[in-house]
């Protein structure tokens, strides 16, 4: 079962808020715009990211910040 959490306005478990889409499709997979509703930083992440992404300033991110 898969369920996407790509909708605008879905916000995941570590405060993070979809308020868009990139336009930009990459190969494996469509670019959101996230915002973190702690601090409000808007970055972009990977549609199978959006779930489990937490904010660029958390140090336990252990991803890299940015992919653009
Ligand atoms: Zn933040």
């Amino acid at each position: 079962m898969t369920r996407r959490a790509t909708r605008v306005g879905y916000t995941n478990r570590h405060g993070q808020t979809v308020i868009g889409r990139m336009t930009v499709v990459d190969r494996v997979s469509a670019i959101y715009v996230l915002r973190c509703e702690d601090c409000g930083l808007e970055y972009s992440a990977y549609e199978i990211d959006v779930k489990h992404r937490r904010c660029p300033h958390d140090a336990d991110a252990g991803r890299p910040a940015r992919i653009h």
